[in-house]
């Protein structure tokens, strides 16, 4: 469904695309579940940032085919989102997409957006509501509201989550509130790469996807589950490991690591502190993690971390050249911005995998 608004010179041109969550939910009698053909209330919240801001909204509007509560997001999820704003903003040229989205998988899916995204010309930003639009104190229309002041006052390309008080930069945000408006947090230091990353090949096919996984350590993790995680996963398991890069290192644990990684699954720590980096040298079992083919990931948060893994398997980077682009901060989602490889280095090292 699209809706579109008459044009005007000085108009603010907008692509907005719902996808669900609890934005436009109600109540049907089972707990909240979103609403499809919300097109009407949300065209109302536009023509109100119209008449407060004085500015036209030139706006284009569509919904999922499924609109979804974000908890049933899968794999593929943001990878469709993504295709969809890139078609936009080739095909129209906005000044900015908004994706209104269910707030509990919004920064896993935000982050992914950012990856596949990068080097878009034009801003993407998420946004959603922990109220449902119409209900009492809902923050829905702020929040929508702050999503489009964000691409009309600073409409920097990239991708964002418009919620509360502020806009965060997809790959440093994490959900860690889900009883306040402000739901979401710039985890840490948002500090873009200095010059444009070298580039990446473009996707092959998408037909044999690997998936991509992430594993929580807690005392008396067994290394059956690490092996069921890397079994599932064959991708690549994210794990987010204690402090600077710490686990339970059993033998069977750093076993299972060690056969992993020379199987050629990449096992990617980061830590689940909220500040500081991963240092994989510190410690003895940050050594033995390194030793059995361990990729630091740096200080990039849970949802960057797994987008990032994602994002390059499904480019088919692996080996080295993973290793390279993991460490590499190529969107401002690690503050240890590794020194960045030659572009012909990585393009004529890159290895496919087979599909
Ligand atoms: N369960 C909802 C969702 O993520 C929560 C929200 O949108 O705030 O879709």
């Amino acid at each position: 469904m699209i809706t579109h608004r008459t044009a005007h010179p000085t108009a603010l041109r907008v692509h907005v695309l719902y996808t669900g969550g609890t934005f436009g939910m109600a109540d049907q009698g089972a707990g909240m579940a979103p609403r499809s053909g919300i097109a009407a209330e949300v065209s109302e919240v536009i023509a109100r940032y119209e008449d407060t801001r004085g500015r036209p909204v030139e706006f284009w509007y569509a919904e999922s085919d499924r609109v979804i509560d974000s908890g049933a997001a899968d794999s593929n999820t943001a990878f469709r989102i993504a295709q969809w704003v890139r078609y936009r903003v080739e095909s129209e040229r906005p000044h900015g997409v908004v994706v209104i989205h269910g707030t509990d998988t919004m920064a896993y899916i935000g982050a992914r957006v950012a990856f596949e995204l990068r080097g878009l010309a034009a801003p993407v930003v998420l946004t959603g509501a922990q109220i449902p639009l119409g209900q009492p104190g809902s923050d829905a229309q702020h929040n929508m509201h702050l999503a489009l002041d964000s691409i009309a006052t600073r409409p920097v390309p990239g991708t964002y989550i418009a919620f509360g008080s502020g806009l965060h930069p997809a790959v440093r945000a994490s959900k860690r509130a889900c009883d306040d408006y402000d739901g979401f947090t710039t985890v840490r230091e948002f500090t873009p790469p200095p010059s444009p990353v070298a580039s990446l090949p473009h996707r092959g096919s998408t037909a044999a996807r690997l998936p991509v996984g992430l594993l929580t350590v807690f005392p008396g993790l067994h290394s059956d589950l690490l092996n069921a995680a890397i079994r599932q996963y064959p991708g690549g398991v994210v794990l987010e490991c204690y402090g600077s890069g710490t686990m339970p290192h059993t033998a069977e644990v750093i076993e299972t690591i060690r056969t992993a990684t020379r199987r050629g699954t990449p096992i990617v720590v980061i830590t689940q502190c909220d500040s500081g980096s991963v240092d994989l040298e510190r410690y003895l079992p940050g050594r033995s993690l390194l030793d059995a083919g361990a990729i630091s990931g740096g200080d990039m948060t849970r949802e960057a971390a797994l987008a990032k893994l994602a994002y390059l398997v499904d480019l088919g980077v692996s080996g080295g050249r993973l290793r390279d682009w993991m460490t590499t901060n190529m969107l401002g989602e690690l503050s240890d911005t590794a020194t960045l490889p030659p572009v012909s280095t990585h393009e004529d090292a890159l290895t496919t995998r087979s599909r």
